[in-house]
């Protein structure tokens, strides 16, 4: 495989691949970006195909890590780790430790944090090596398991799209398909039926529907189904590329909001949705909920209501977008992508980092795209 040549390579800073033959390890750390600051970004842990769709999800995860802080305005960089193996089969102490050795030789270059496939415990083992770890659950300042933050991040972030597509105010009667009922999706569902909202529910862990069904009083779907559920809301809360040529003629929702990363199969898919007049909240800014809260970590006491109003400033982001996609005619992830490259362009080129409030009518320049830290880049009058 050539990566400089890939379709998800983006001027990604670093890739490293790490191997640990005494351990089985085989992980790869890409650092996408580190004009804002150190890149952060979970590890994923996978029984990927192919080598070939390992390299390619951890360059696009990292990207949208990139995006992800500097719409939230933190100061972070864009990284992700995947470690290629079974969660459920292949995970040891052993493992896990080694991991973290190579973390550690990044010399807080990247900051690792739990994703698919690996617990908060696990951070703990991966913290037995390194201190560059966030999302841990023990030590001063720890904020534990990001998962009920993202969720209520991506509970405010449906707010704003029911607001904008449908004019409501509130959730009352609004349905929603959940598709996938992990850390993520099992705490949207709870935000989402306090709310009043109606829940369609799928996974494929049979169990995690049963109990969804029993507390919220859920209507279970089959997996290959919930995309096509006649309701107002689809979201997906499971795995990426769930958004492509196959799906998209087939969902029903006039609005896709949800917590999985990379949800579109390609960059084109935000087009598809849009000329199809459906309302997508951008993954990377609807699920920040997590690492606005891992900057919570960082302070000297951890303070959850104060977590909890900077991850609901998510709704008011998404409404920024939304209102500029109808300014410019532009699908949301094109905007979503425009926004954070006018951040990371602005710091790069010495000027204002805005705080996540990019609104139309601030005084950041125009990103022509992502360049190399220590590019130099021609400043532009403002837009
Ligand atoms: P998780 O592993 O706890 O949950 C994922 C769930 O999806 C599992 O229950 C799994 O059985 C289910 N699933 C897998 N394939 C499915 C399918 N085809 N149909 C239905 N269900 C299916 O993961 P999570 O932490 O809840 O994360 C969910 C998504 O949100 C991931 O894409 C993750 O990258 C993203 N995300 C998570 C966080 C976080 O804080 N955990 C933050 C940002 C983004």
């Amino acid at each position: 495989m050539r990566y400089f040549e890939s379709p998800q390579f983006s001027d990604h800073e670093q890739v490293a691949f790490c191997n640990d033959p005494v351990s089985g390890l085989r992980a790869i750390i890409a650092i996408h970006d580190r004009t804002l600051g150190p890149a952060v970004g979970g590890c994923r842990i996978w029984d990927y195909v192919s080598e070939e769709d390992a390299i390619e999800d951890v360059l696009r995860l990292s990207r949208g890590m990139s995006y992800k802080s500097a719409l939230a305005g933190l100061p972070f960089g864009g990284g992700k780790a995947v470690i290629r193996a079974n969660p459920h089969r292949d995970k040891t102490e052993e493992l896990l430790r080694a991991f973290g050795r190579f973390v550690d030789a990044q010399q807080g270059r990247y900051i690792t944090a739990e994703d698919v496939g690996m617990t908060v415990e696990d951070i703990e083992t991966v913290a037995r090596e390194t201190r560059y770890v966030a999302g841990r659950s023990e030590g001063e300042g720890a904020s534990g398991d990001p998962s009920p933050m993202t969720a209520y991040g991506v509970f405010t972030g449906i707010r704003a799209a029911v607001t904008h597509r449908l004019g409501k105010g509130a959730l009352d009667g609004v349905r929603v398909a959940v598709q996938g009922l992990g850390n993520v999706g099992g705490n949207l569902c709870r935000y989402l039926r306090a709310a009043g909202a109606s829940l369609v529910v799928s996974d494929v862990r049979e169990a995690l529907v049963q109990e969804a069904v029993a507390a919220y009083g859920a209507d279970p779907t089959e997996p290959d189904a919930i995309h096509q559920q006649q309701v107002d809301v689809f979201a997906p809360c499971a795995l990426g590329g769930i958004l492509n040529d196959q799906t998209i003629p087939e969902i029903r929702a006039p609005i896709v909001a949800g917590a999985a990363n990379n949800q579109l199969a390609e960059d084109r898919h935000g087009s598809e949705l849009a000329n199809r007049g459906i309302l997508y909240a951008p993954d990377y800014a609807i699920n920040a909920g997590g690492v606005i809260n891992i900057t919570e970590e960082g302070k000297a006491h951890y303070d959850r209501d104060r977590a909890l109003a900077r991850v609901g400033e998510i709704r008011g982001r998404l409404l920024t977008i939304f209102a500029r996609s109808d300014a410019e005619g532009l699908p949301t992830s094109l905007i979503a992508d425009e926004m954070a490259r006018e951040v990371i362009f602005a710091a790069r080129s010495g000027g204002r980092i805005l705080n996540g409030s990019m609104g139309r009518g601030s005084q950041t320049e125009k990103a022509p795209g992502l360049h190399l830290p220590g590019t130099v880049v021609q400043k532009k009058s403002g837009t």
